[in-house]
């Protein structure tokens, strides 16, 4: 059995009936294939083609520099030892995965390969594909489900004036019911399963929960929500924003992941005689992400923004800690029972949308089957807000504080083997590239110019 850690062996993209997937887009109305990456800094890029070169984008590919990795928010190149101005990738589009917008527009999420058709070993689709292969070879089915918020400004960019917006309020989500209800034909026809919609806390922000799907298909449909979210506002005169902090001041925009696994359709996480139901192995997984997040948080929270929305109070997940419901602790556990019949899942909250969808679920997924190999001990449940938690009890139960700067993150992830061990060491150089570049040149900057300044950065 391979542990995360083995050497990858990268699987290729499925061998789909191209040609008849091209003729069913081409008759759907479909004229333009746009097909995009995630990047390093959790930026979406993309080319198209016209529909005629459907299937050649799929095969050969279309041309980008290895420097796409490593492009970052401010679209300096953040060039590595491995990732250089010489060299070229394939961008590949996956048709299976093709969901046909209107206008005339197709999209598709693409991987990296090299020239030969061989994978690229800096693709983030392709590692998160690998991770599941993981899993799947310990015989276990993991779903993972997506929680989009965003926040709504107006065409030019800056905030929308106050209005005494209502966290959750009813009047709050009818105040902009065209767009919402807009936004629900859009995502439908998208073929994205809405699980939730609602208003959210902060001023002007929503969110749009995802039913959960397996890990590639469910980051594909966070690249795809970004886009139809961002889409359908510009028609209804507004911009989207999916920074992690919008505005200076206010609360955050989280990408919280919810994961669950089973055997041969029997839950690890519930159903057994373990804490809260789980099993042996369950606990073993949540254990993993639990003892994991300190070092590799610059994952999932790792930009310049990231450490305005980590903080204890805003529900975001800002200390190493797991607890039943807990929304203080970065792993919220929601156990089996009538009022959760999609069943037990492990929700972690410290993950904001400036992390690569595709790493942030393969960390998560590879944290917890390191956890399962190492056979790890839960640790003690966080029963209360781990901000009150006195600094022997904290210590005592090793409930830590989440790196509070980019700069400690970084700094964590540049030392993690773990985190290398799932991502590869072509992905976290990358990574860590683009995320000192960050640093350097705007770790001094105030959040208000950092808000003004990146606001859109992660929008489609
Ligand atoms: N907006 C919060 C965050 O930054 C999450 C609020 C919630 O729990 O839904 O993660
Ligand atoms: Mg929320």
């Amino acid at each position: 059995m391979t542990s995360p850690t083995s050497p990858p062996v990268l699987p290729v993209l499925p061998a789909a009936d191209v040609d008849a997937i091209v003729d069913t887009l081409s008759g759907a109305g479909a004229r333009l294939l746009v097909g995009s990456v995630i990047d390093m800094a959790g930026v979406a890029r993309a080319k198209s083609v016209p529909i005629e070169r459907a299937a050649t984008f799929h095969r050969a590919g279309m041309g980008a520099s290895p420097t796409w990795n490593v492009f970052c928010i401010d679209n300096a190149v953040a060039v590595t030892d491995r990732v250089t101005v010489v060299g070229d990738m394939r961008l590949r589009a996956d048709l299976e995965a093709a969901r046909p917008l209107d206008a005339g527009y197709v999209w598709a999420p693409t991987e990296m390969f090299d020239q030969q058709g061989d994978p690229w070993p800096g693709c983030a689709r392709g590692r998160l594909r690998r991770v599941q292969a993981q899993a799947e070879e310990r015989g276990l089915d993991v779903l993972v489900g997506n929680e989009l918020e965003f926040v709504i400004t107006g065409l030019v960019g800056t905030p929308l004036p106050r209005e005494h917006w209502q966290a959750y309020g009813l009047g709050a989500m009818f105040a902009h019911e065209a767009f919402i209800a807009d936004l629900e034909i859009a995502l439908n026809a998208a073929r994205l399963p809405i699980e939730q919609l609602h208003a959210e806390y902060a001023d002007y922000q929503f969110e749009v929960s995802l039913a959960p799907t397996t890990p590639v298909q469910a980051a594909d449909q966070v690249h795809l929500a970004r886009l139809v979210i961002g889409r359908v506002a510009r028609r209804h005169g507004l911009l989207v924003s999916f920074s992690p902090l919008p505005v200076a001041g206010g609360a955050g925009n989280g990408a919280h992941l919810h994961l669950s696994l089973s055997r041969a359709g029997v839950p690890l996480l519930s159903g057994a005689d373990g804490a809260h139901g789980m099993t042996a192995e369950g606990a073993a997984a949540l254990a993993g992400i639990v003892a994991g997040l300190p070092e590799s948080v610059g994952v999932f929270a790792g930009s310049v923004l990231s450490e305005y929305r980590l903080l204890p109070g805003h529900w975001s997940g800002a200390f190493a800690c797991w607890g039943l419901e807990n929304r203080e602790s970065a792993v919220r556990f929601c156990a089996a029972t009538p009022g959760n019949p999609k069943g037990a899942n492990i929700e972690l909250k410290c993950v904001d949308p400036s992390g690569n969808p595709y790493l942030t679920a393969a960390t998560m997924l590879g944290l917890a089957l390191h956890g399962i190999d190492e056979h790890l001990p839960l640790p003690d449940e966080t029963t209360s807000d781990p901000v009150r938690l006195s600094a022997d009890v904290a210590a005592a139960a090793g409930v830590v504080r989440l790196a509070d700067t980019q700069a400690a993150a970084v700094d964590l992830l540049r030392g993690s083997a773990l985190t290398e061990g799932i991502l590869g060491p072509d992905i976290l150089s990358a990574l860590l590239a683009v995320r000192t570049h960050e640093i350097d040149t705007y770790g001094r900057h105030s959040a208000e110019e950092l808000t003004e300044r990146f606001r859109f950065a992660w929008s489609s």
